[in-house]
């Protein structure tokens, strides 16, 4: 279990520098989460201005 990005992603980087345990990161065609990483926090999810981060 771990947040995901969507397609609905813009790439405006804002959720990347929110992520406390460096968890997220620009992939091939938005950003990413790296599901390892992610402890669920949820603090990318409310930065987000398109809603695209959801909790798998
Ligand atoms: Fe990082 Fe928390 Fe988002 Fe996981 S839920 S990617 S730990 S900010
Ligand atoms: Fe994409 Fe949302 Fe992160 Fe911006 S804050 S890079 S739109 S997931």
């Amino acid at each position: 279990m771990a947040y995901v990005i969507s397609d609905d992603c813009i790439s405006c980087g804002t959720c990347e520098g929110e992520c406390p345990v460096g968890a997220i990161s620009m992939g091939a065609d938005h950003y990413q989460i790296d599901p390892d990483a992610c402890t669920e926090c949820g603090t990318c999810a409310g930065v987000c201005p398109v809603e695209a981060i959801k909790q798998a």
